[in-house]
C-alpha cells in the first residue's frame, strides 16, 4: 500500500490513515486482515462503527498525536452501508443512526467546518443534522484540515436538486397550477437560513476595503474565465457592459457586516426530511483557495447562493418536466421573492436585521452564474444549459425592474 503519513488507531485492528496518493492526500479507513497486513476498508468492515465507538468514549475535545477529535453527541451503532447518491466524499451510514463521511480529498488547511459547527451547536442552531463529532488532522505545515465528520443520519432526506425541482415543476404545470407548496417551502427555507445567520451573528465584523476589493477582483477573474470558456452566443452576452458594472459594484462593499457564514449555500445543501429542513456541508466554497474559505462573508452571499440555485432548479425542472417557459419564470420569481422576503423578515425578528445588506444580491447571484459557466466548461459540459438559460434571465430582470 505505502504512502501512509499518519494514522489514528481505532479498536480491533481498525484505523483511519492519512495516505498520500497521486491525487493528493486522502483519509482512508483501513482494516487489518488475518495475515496482519492493512487494506482499505469497505462499508461493512466496521471502521465507521469503530470511529463511533471512539467518539462515544471520548471527551468533548481530545488530541491524539496530530489528530484532534471532537465528540458531541456520539453513541455506538452497528450495521454499515454505503450512501449510494453521487457524491465527492465517501459516506457510510451506520445503524440508520449516523453518517460517517471520510474526506476523499483532504483540503489544504485551515478548514472552516470544525469552528462553524462548534459555533452553530453552541448557539442552538436546530436545522442541521445533529453533529456527533469530527476528526481533524494537523499537517506538517501546521494547518488543520477535516478528515472525517460524523452526523446524525436523517432517514428519508432528499436534497433540493430533488425537492425544489419537483415543487417548481408542480407549480409551473399549467397556468392555474397551485404554487402554495412551493411558496411555503421557499418561505420555510428563508426562516432556516435566517436562523443559521442569527446563530453565527456573534462572529460579525465589518468588511474592510481590502475585503471588498478581493470580492470584486475574484468576481472579475471568474468573469474573465467564463468569457474565455464560452461559445460565441454566451460570449456575446458576457461582453455586455452591464455585467462589468454589476461586478464592479462588489468593490463598494467596504463597511458592510460580515459573518462566518455557510459560504457554499445552494439547494443541494438543504435537505428536506420528515422533520423539516436541514442545512449540510460547512466545508466552505471549494472554488476558493483554502485560506479564503475560512474568511467571513456578507450574509447576502449565502442568500444569493440559495436564491440563484432556485433559478437553476427551475431551469432543471424546465428540461426534465417540459414545463412552459413563461410559467416557469413566474414561478422562479415567486420562489425567490418568498425566500428572500421571509429570510429578511425572520432575521429582523431575531434581532439581527443589520446583518443583511441586499444591495449586492444581484451581483453575487451573477457571480454564481459565472461560476457555473466555469464549472460546466471545466468539469461538466452537460450542465452548461443551466448558466446559458440563467444569464439572460438575470440580465432581463434589470430591464423589467426586478430586485
Ligand atoms: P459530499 O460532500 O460528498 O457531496 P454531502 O455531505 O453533500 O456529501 O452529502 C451528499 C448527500 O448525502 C446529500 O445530498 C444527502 O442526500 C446525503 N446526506 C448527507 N448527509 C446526510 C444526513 N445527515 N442524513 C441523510 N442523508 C444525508
Ligand atoms: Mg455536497
Amino acid at each position: 500500500m505505502g504512502g501512509e503519513l499518519d494514522s489514528l488507531d481505532l479498536i480491533d485492528g481498525k484505523r483511519l490513515s492519512i495516505v498520500a496518493t497521486e491525487d493528493g492526500l486522502t483519509a482512508e479507513p483501513q482494516v487489518r486482515d488475518a495475515g496482519g497486513s492493512w487494506r482499505r476498508a469497505r462499508p461493512g468492515d466496521g471502521v465507521a462503527e469503530a470511529l463511533l465507538a471512539l467518539l462515544a468514549a471520548a471527551p468533548e475535545v481530545s488530541e491524539i498525536g496530530s489528530f484532534t477529535v471532537h465528540s458531541w453527541s456520539a453513541r455506538v451503532a452497528a450495521g454499515e452501508r454505503a450512501i449510494t447518491v453521487d457524491q465527492t466524499n465517501e459516506s457510510v451510514i451506520v445503524g440508520d443512526a449516523a453518517v460517517v463521511k471520510w474526506a476523499a480529498h483532504l483540503q489544504a488547511g485551515p478548514h472552516p467546518a470544525p469552528r462553524r459547527i462548534e459555533i452553530l451547536r453552541a448557539n442552538g442552531f436546530r436545522h442541521m443534522p445533529c453533529p456527533w463529532g469530527l476528526v481533524a488532522w494537523r499537517s506538517e505545515d501546521g494547518d488543520q484540515t477535516l478528515v472525517a465528520g460524523v452526523d446524525e443520519y436523517l432517514p428519508g432526506a432528499v436534497d433540493g436538486w430533488t425537492w425544489a425541482v419537483d415543487l417548481i415543476a408542480a407549480a409551473a404545470d399549467g397556468p392555474d397550477a397551485p404554487a402554495d407548496e412551493l411558496v411555503a417551502a421557499a418561505a420555510d427555507v428563508g426562516t432556516v437560513i435566517a436562523e443559521l445567520h442569527a446563530a453565527l451573528a456573534l462572529t460579525a465584523t465589518i468588511a474592510s476595503p481590502a475585503d471588498a476589493e478581493r470580492w470584486r477582483a475574484g468576481a472579475t477573474a471568474t468573469l474573465d474565465e467564463a468569457r474565455a470558456h464560452s461559445d460565441p452566443a454566451m460570449r456575446e452576452l458576457l461582453e455586455s457592459r452591464v455585467i462589468d458594472e454589476i461586478v464592479d459594484g462588489l468593490g463598494g462593499m467596504a463597511g458592510t457586516p460580515v459573518i462566518e457564514g455557510h459560504g457554499d449555500l445552494h439547494v443541494g445543501q438543504v435537505l428536506k426530511h420528515p422533520g423539516g429542513y436541514a442545512v449540510i456541508d460547512f466545508d466552505g466554497n471549494p472554488v476558493l483557495p483554502p485560506a479564503e474559505r475560512v474568511l467571513p462573508i456578507p450574509a447576502v452571499l449565502d442568500v444569493a447562493g440559495l436564491a440563484q440555485s432556485l433559478t437553476h432548479a427551475a431551469i432543471v425542472a424546465r428540461r426534465h418536466h417540459r414545463v412552459d417557459r413563461v410559467a416557469l419564470s413566474k414561478v422562479d420569481r415567486l420562489a425567490r421573492d418568498h425566500f428572500t422576503r421571509s429570510y429578511a423578515a425572520h432575521l429582523a425578528a431575531l434581532g439581527h436585521g443589520e446583518l443583511y445588506d441586499p444591495a449586492c444580491l444581484r451581483a453575487f447571484r451573477l457571480q454564481q452564474v459565472l461560476r457555473e459557466v466555469v464549472y460546466a466548461a471545466r468539469h461538466l459540459p452537460r450542465w452548461m444549459y443551466v448558466p446559458e438559460a440563467a444569464l439572460p434571465m438575470l440580465l432581463d430582470e434589470g430591464i423589467t425592474g426586478g430586485p
